[in-house]
């Protein structure tokens, strides 16, 4: 038998594997010194309480004869779709149900949505950029082409009419560089996407961090996004669901490419490999739709907007390039001193007991950067700046 050869093409230990493993082994020979992690994008606040309380009602639902469920529908719950719909109809973005394809989080989507394409199709990835984007297209065998996110473009770059390409990545807010797309740099995109005939695929999963009222949210606040784009959303970042899982996803029927709804594709694709997500977990996503979980659930963004403030603060006392953090939880900084990014993540193990991201491990241009996020407690992420501080001063 003949296995996926292209499995063969991927680097073999994941980014933060190798973080743990360095970690660990320092931790091991240093058992008194206390690491702070500044590091793995992952929350650290509780479920807001009206979606914990909406979770464990429809769990305790679950036990009862009465009001037991079974499979649902594949799209979604009715309440949910709505929900969401209700909550793009605020951003002035007017989508009908069957548009809105309730998930078990983005990166399960961004991985499944290939299953639309063919594996000759050309994709355009930014650099740096969320691995997941790179990897997932490495195992199917597609040509990758990169677009440089520099500090020269602002870490945001506009299509080269010159790169021809059928699949586009894009992630605004970025991870890992923390920077947002204008509306008419993202109008830009969705040109060119038209113009080739391509697809986005829009990876919405932080735009909950968004201050900026001038800032685009959704793909689809751009005229001709419709035609041309997926948007990929999760509410992990939005409201701390990255252990409970669950996203939504938006297919527009408008999206027609050979002759076939993408929209028709991604139902039959889902109602094949994909049995829905858990009856709870959809009671509480729609808990965060609410007045007071949107209300709670901002709350705990703006405490971790408060964490980035800080560290942006840090560093511009510091005179340190860096980007992000307004808009986004992720902070983008250059190494100090010219350091590799693997150089500057162990001088700040080593010196300052701070775990970070290298940026090298998100693409080659994110060499020599660094990426800290903004998830942890206030507590810890003052000490961890202040430790910064003090190794770098
Ligand atoms: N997209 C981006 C850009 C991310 O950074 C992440 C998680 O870190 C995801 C998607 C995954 O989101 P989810 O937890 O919904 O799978």
């Amino acid at each position: 038998m003949k296995i996926n050869q292209h499995y063969k093409t991927l680097e073999t230990s994941y980014l933060f594997s190798q973080i743990r493993a360095r970690r660990e082994a320092y931790e091991a020979a240093h058992p008194c010194q206390k690491v702070l992690s500044l590091g793995i994008g992952d929350v650290t606040l509780p479920l807001a309480a009206p979606v914990a309380e909406a979770f464990a009602k429809a769990a305790a639902e679950m036990g009862q004869a009465s009001s037991f469920r079974g499979y649902g529908p594949e799209q979604g719950y009715g309440f949910l779709q709505e929900k969401i719909q209700g909550y793009y109809k605020s951003l002035d973005v007017e989508l009908p149900l069957e548009a809105i394809f309730v998930s078990d989080g983005a990166k399960s989507d961004l991985g499944n949505l290939l299953d639309l394409f063919d594996s000759d199709n050309t994709v355009l990835i930014p650099d740096p950029v969320y691995p997941v984007y790179r990897d997932t297209n490495q195992m199917a065998g597609r040509r990758i082409l990169y677009a440089a996110a520099t500090p020269e473009n602002g870490f945001l770059p506009l299509p080269d009419p010159r790169q021809k390409a059928d699949i586009l990545y894009l992630c605004s807010p970025n991870n890992p560089t923390g920077a947002v797309y204008r509306r008419e740099q993202l109008q830009q995109w969705v040109d060119y996407a038209r113009a080739q005939g391509a697809v986005i695929l829009f990876d919405a999963a932080y735009e909950a961090f968004i201050q900026d009222p001038a800032l685009p949210h959704s793909i689809y606040q751009i005229p001709g996004a419709r035609e041309c784009a997926i948007e990929v959303c999760s509410l992990s970042k939005t409201a701390g669901f990255t252990g409970v899982r669950c996203g939504y996803t938006v297919v527009p029927s408008e999206l027609i490419r050979d002759g076939l709804s993408l929209q028709a594709m991604w139902l039959r694709r889902q109602s094949t490999k994909f049995n829905g997500v858990s009856y709870p977990v959809q009671r509480a996503a729609e808990a965060v739709f609410t007045p007071e979980g949107m209300a709670a659930c901002r709350q705990a963004v703006r405490q971790y907007q408060a964490n980035a403030l800080r560290m942006h603060q840090v560093l511009e006392s510091l005179d340190i390039w860096h980007t992000g953090g307004i808009n986004s939880p992720y902070l983008w900084m250059r190494c100090p001193g010219g350091q590799s990014s693997w150089e500057f993540f162990q001088f700040l193990l080593e010196r300052a007991q701070v775990v970070g991201t290298p940026g090298s491990g998100f693409g080659q241009n994110g060499e020599g950067f660094f990426r800290l996020t903004a998830f942890g407690s206030p507590e810890d992420t003052a000490e961890a700046m202040e430790r910064i501080r003090q190794a770098l001063a």
